[in-house]
């Protein structure tokens, strides 16, 4: 009899078992087809890219391969709310089907600490009440996870929370109850491990004995097209004013009644060496914000690299200081803490000793914000630390997302992430998007030159809303424009009996789409972290208003260190970077339209260079392929 492979094993159960037990279930070729490709990475090892269009069903075509074939894997996704969408959904579903066991893992200071715990001493009387709460819940948690506490301000949370660097491992008393610890065994003998890109990033850099997960041999990246932006953000320096208030308040603060508090709070000597390095540093960050702009790169020496070794230098001395002053002196709860701060300012000194030099494939720049000041280094591509950091742990990897071409060509990401070996793979949605969508283009917009581009743009959004026909999503690709369209319509929107929300005032993300899930007249006017990830359906969004193409802006350091080398090899920086990076911006933005094969809609779109420049076209052929027959219409209102 022929045996059955891994693909029809999986195939089967999915037609069978989960057809059966899924209410609505629609059986997709794609789903089928990318589930056979997993499966065959699974079984026989290799690199796959899978470009799953929206509503593929890719989470159940890697998912139950993996379960099939009973092999550890390590399944990534972007955050944490998909990690728990991902173990609470659909590994939840699955695991009443089948035995399966999974964990989800989130970094470490998603966890409370026992330890710090039962040595906290409250500041005040709000801290003390909260605290209280936290300790009640502490003997009830079953993960210690802050997520299943609820909402806990960052300042106390910070205290209490597993932290490498002020834990005492094996030798502590809460060894054995410790939430970390057990999350971690938790990992250890789960089939699946649910992860998300940040922590994948982490684990990768610790040294083999002491990595965070078990050997894995399978690694799926979801969300592949986030892998990118995670690690060039997580891989190289970020020394900012804010990292050293939070060290150096740690150490000593003055609090409200003018009484010093912190762990060196009893230490008076040492009290003239931490002002005097808290002074050093303002000065130093009061010099960048003169002489130096936002995003400003740094190609050459570093201009200011002796007040900045200078002040490396008053760091280690006051470290020595430390070390000497408090020896002996400290109970063994303090001294840990003490021991944590000192690990956190060796490693801030050690990053501004190597800032001044760069390093070669790195690009170093300021970060200046209204009270945040930073140098920051980053690599130009994360491609090295990808093939040589996390691609070689597994013989099984995937990286998946709904957006990981331009039209078929995955050369962008391919290049990006060192993905050149894949084999590439694209499963288109099953939605007939021509038919499920209208496309509106308006001309004479011009956000980027014109200033009375707010009124026009104002215009659209609210002849959109006020056709009530469901919700309104308004992606902008700036905060400042975004703000001033806000003022110009929120309170006409208001009058027509709808809700309009904006992204960072006062409402959180999460809430904001809460609400326009449950009703039809929502307009939510929403920055980057709407144009991926939402995902809304049926009439409480109707209208995608796209205000401009999604370019990145070409100042923006790591665009332009990425345009600046295409460029030096001889490359086109627009044709290989910029257009093929918003155009896949552009798709994610499009895909938060269309959830469903009922689900109908329109796009306006209000950046007229998508009809107007040669290649506007490649961002509607990108959707609908260039042969396909869309229903577009495109005013002329503003010429
Ligand atoms: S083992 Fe570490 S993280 Fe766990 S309770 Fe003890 S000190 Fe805290």
């Amino acid at each position: 009899m022929p045996r059955t492979t891994l693909s029809q094993a999986s195939a089967e159960f999915l037609i069978k078992m989960v057809a059966d037990a899924m209410e609505h279930y629609e059986p997709r070729s794609s789903q089928i087809e990318m589930m056979g490709a997993c499966a065959k990475i699974v079984e026989g090892g290799g690199l796959l890219m899978a470009e799953a269009g929206t509503g593929t069903g890719k989470t159940f075509a890697y998912l139950l391969p993996i379960i099939i074939s009973g092999k550890k894997a390590i399944v990534s996704t972007r955050t944490i709310n998909l990690q728990e969408q991902l173990a609470h959904k659909d590994l939840k579903f699955l695991s009443s089907l089948v035995e399966v066991d999974y964990a989800v893992a989130k970094g470490r200071g998603n966890y409370l600490c026992l330890r710090r715990l039962h040595a906290f001493r409250a500041e005040d009387n709000e801290e003390e009440s909260e605290y209280r709460n936290i300790l009640a819940w502490a003997s009830e948690t079953g993960t210690g996870d802050v997520e299943d506490y609820g909402v806990v301000r960052f300042a106390l949370w910070d205290r209490i929370s597993s932290d490498p660097d002020a834990c005492k491992w094996k030798k502590c008393g809460h060894f054995g109850q410790c939430f970390y610890f057990s999350a971690r065994r938790l990992w250890e003998s789960a089939q699946i491990i649910v992860a998300n890109h940040s922590i994948v990033g982490i684990n990768a850099m610790m040294p083999e004995d002491s990595k965070l997960f078990p050997d894995s041999e399978i690694l799926i990246i979801d969300e592949g097209h986030a892998l990118d932006h995670t690690l060039t953000d997580q891989i190289g320096l970020n020394i900012s004013n804010r990292v050293f208030d939070y060290v150096l308040n740690k150490l000593l603060k003055v609090g409200e009644k003018g009484t010093y508090k912190g762990l060196l709070s009893q230490s008076p000597n040492l009290f003239p060496a931490v002002e005097s390095l808290k002074s050093e540093m303002e000065l130093f960050w009061i010099l960048i914000r003169r002489s130096c702009r936002d995003e400003e790169i740094i190609s050459g020496p570093f201009e200011l690299k002796e007040h900045l070794l200078k002040l490396s230098e008053s760091v280690l001395e006051l470290i020595e200081n430390m070390r000497s002053a408090t020896a002996g002196l400290f109970e063994e709860d303090e001294e840990l803490e003490l021991r944590a701060a000192i690990i956190k300012l060796k490693a801030l000194s050690e990053a501004m000793e190597q800032f001044p030099e760069g390093m070669p494939g790195y690009t170093r720049w300021v970060e200046i914000e209204e009270r945040r000041t930073a140098l920051r280094m980053s690599p130009v591509y994360p491609r090295d630390f990808v093939v040589h950091s996390i691609l070689p742990a597994h013989e099984s990897v995937v990286i998946t997302s709904a957006t990981l071409s331009v039209a078929g060509d995955f050369s962008f990401y391919e290049h990006i992430l060192g993905l050149e070996s894949a084999i590439k793979k694209t499963f288109p949605s099953p939605f007939d998007m021509a038919r499920q969508t209208a496309v509106d283009i308006r001309r004479g917009i011009d956000l980027r030159n014109d200033p009375d581009s707010i009124g026009k743009l104002a215009d659209v959004v609210i002849s959109e809303a006020s056709r009530k026909d469901g919700g309104v999503l308004v992606l902008f690709t700036s905060r400042d424009i975004m703000k001033k369209t806000w003022e110009v319509t929120a309170s006409a929107l208001r009058e027509l009996d709808l809700i309009p929300m904006m992204q960072g005032e006062h409402i959180q993300n999460r809430t904001m789409l809460e609400i326009m899930r449950e009703s039809d007249n929502s307009v939510i006017f929403g920055l980057d972290s709407f144009w991926e990830g939402v995902d809304v359906r049926g009439d409480a969004l109707k209208c995608l208003i796209m205000t401009k193409l999604p370019f990145e802006v070409p100042t923006e350091p790591i665009t332009f260190a990425r345009t600046e080398e295409i460029r030096h090899r001889g490359g086109n920086p627009f044709y290989e970077y910029s257009l093929p990076r918003a155009i896949i911006r552009f798709r994610q933005g499009f895909g938060r339209l269309i959830r469903s094969k009922t689900d109908t809609g329109r796009i306006v779109i209000c950046d007229d260079r998508i009809e107007t420049k040669r290649y506007g076209k490649k961002f509607l052929d990108s959707i609908f392929g260039q042969n396909r027959q869309v229903n577009l219409n495109v005013a002329k209102k503003f010429q």
